[in-house]
């Protein structure tokens, strides 16, 4: 039985609070895509845990997790994260490399920075991770993947090709300094060493666990409106976020789906450049941004302080969509609670005609929001763990919600904690 757990909207959904949730009742939790560029926050009784390639999986101690091929593997930063999370206490996890994955090399950060650099004022707002550069590589075909590692001929073979086209923009579009292959060769051969009794043929290993009945777990990172395809082009990330990549990068058959869980949040938050239609500015976004999540809606990975908006039932309907939702869990519902009044997104007016289906971004840069008001529920819900008890107000919201975004809202989340859930 495969499920997956994936954003309906521009990431920070809060979708490693649920995984870690539902990780518990999963045997296989794995990554498909993305890197070390964004993070889930989760909260147990261990502390809390920013992850950034780990998979969720990682707190409990029966989970296999699993890095599928889709993801990018920068070895450096998981030797980090499995450092800093077993430093704190947590038993070594169960961790599964897959054979095909492609490792983000030391200068796939460089060149992120460079062209930022380059791109000046009209960048696009990079975690600087190396994560373009990294997809760029691949499917320009002088990526590396981790088995080429193991053997220091084909890696010193793949490096030198990498490098020849490297060098040129090194040299003449960047002006820095240029790699050297040799040293590059030892290191990640060194690092590959490193991790070696992890790494499998991931896709075997996953196809007779579906067969065996085996309950795994798809993580998406980010979300449906940073798919390189059906998102905010360019303000997008390079993999995509969406369940249906999730078993292309995870090495799975795409007919073992059973649920496909979308998460969003009770508003809109955002990190980076791109449109936003629901932004709010001044007084209002920061005492929103300063009460969301656990701590301020501060980027897990970049601590950069997130854009935040009302509800966007245009946005979170597409999202919902894309991903071919069958569940969507609403997350942070308790930071609502001071409000006297709350507004939902409904349609986007643009050139004076008002739009219901999300646009391509040419089009969402020039839509203004159209508002429905909601009255606020003025209460303190965390606490709560059935639905009858919430304030009438706050199920107004929710249903309200529920019915624009044409999706069954099945979990909803009133707090940091595990626990902290209403399942309806
Ligand atoms: P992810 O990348 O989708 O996992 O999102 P993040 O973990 O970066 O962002 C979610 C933030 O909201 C984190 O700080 C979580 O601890 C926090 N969080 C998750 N669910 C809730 C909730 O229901 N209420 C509150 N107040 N915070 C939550």
């Amino acid at each position: 039985m495969v499920r997956a757990i994936v954003g309906a909207n521009w990431g920070d959904e809060g979708k490693g609070k649920i995984t870690d949730m539902l990780a518990q009742d999963s045997d296989i939790v794995v990554r498909f895509q993305g890197g070390a560029n964004a993070g889930h926050t989760i909260i147990n009784e261990y502390g809390k845990f920013a992850l950034h390639l780990l998979p969720s999986g990682v707190c409990h101690k029966h989970v296999v997790n699993v890095i599928g091929p889709g993801v990018a593997l920068d070895i450096e930063a998981l030797l980090n994260e499995l450092k800093t999370i077993t430093d704190r206490g947590l038993p070594m996890p169960r961790l599964l490399i897959s054979d095909r994955v492609q490792v983000l090399m030391e200068y796939h950060v460089a060149f992120d920075c460079y062209e930022e650099e380059r791109l000046g004022k009209a960048s696009f707002g990079s975690t600087k991770s190396g994560i373009a550069p990294f997809y760029g590589d691949k499917y320009m075909k002088i990526g590396v993947q981790l088995c080429q590692m193991l053997d220091k001929e084909i890696l010193h073979a793949r490096l030198e090709n990498a490098a020849r086209l490297k060098n040129a923009m090194l040299e003449n579009l960047y002006h820095k300094p240029l790699l050297d292959v040799d040293i590059l060769t030892e290191k990640y051969y060194a690092l590959a060493q490193q991790i070696k009794p992890m790494i499998c043929d991931v896709a075997q290993y996953l196809h007779k666990a579906v067969k065996d009945g085996k309950k795994i777990l798809l993580e998406g990172q980010l979300g449906t409106l940073r798919d390189p395809d059906h998102g905010i082009f360019p303000f997008t990330t390079s993999s995509s976020p969406l369940a249906g990549f999730g078993m292309v990068g995870a090495g799975l058959p795409p007919t073992a789906f059973e649920q496909v869980i979308a998460v969003t949040k009770a508003y809109s938050s955002c990190v980076g450049a791109g449109p936003f239609t629901t932004e709010l500015f001044g007084e209002e976004a920061e005492e929103l941004r300063k009460r969301g999540g656990d701590a301020g809606e501060y980027g897990a990975k970049t601590g950069r302080p997130r854009r935040v908006g009302w509800f966007d039932a245009v946005a979170t309907r597409y999202g919902c969509m894309m991903q071919g939702a069958t569940d969507c869990v609403m997350t942070n519902l308790d930071v609502l609670g001071y409000l006297d009044e709350i507004k939902v997104c409904v349609a986007y007016e643009i050139d004076g005609q008002e739009v219901t289906n999300f646009p391509v971004t040419p089009l969402v840069e020039k839509a203004k929001p159209v508002y429905v008001t909601l009255p606020g529920w003025k209460q303190d819900i965390r606490g709560i763990t059935k639905y009858e008890d919430l304030p009438e107000k706050c199920r107004q919201y929710v249903e309200f919600i529920e019915k624009q975004i044409d999706c069954p809202l099945t979990m909803l989340s009133n707090g940091p904690k595990r626990e902290e859930i209403i399942y309806r």
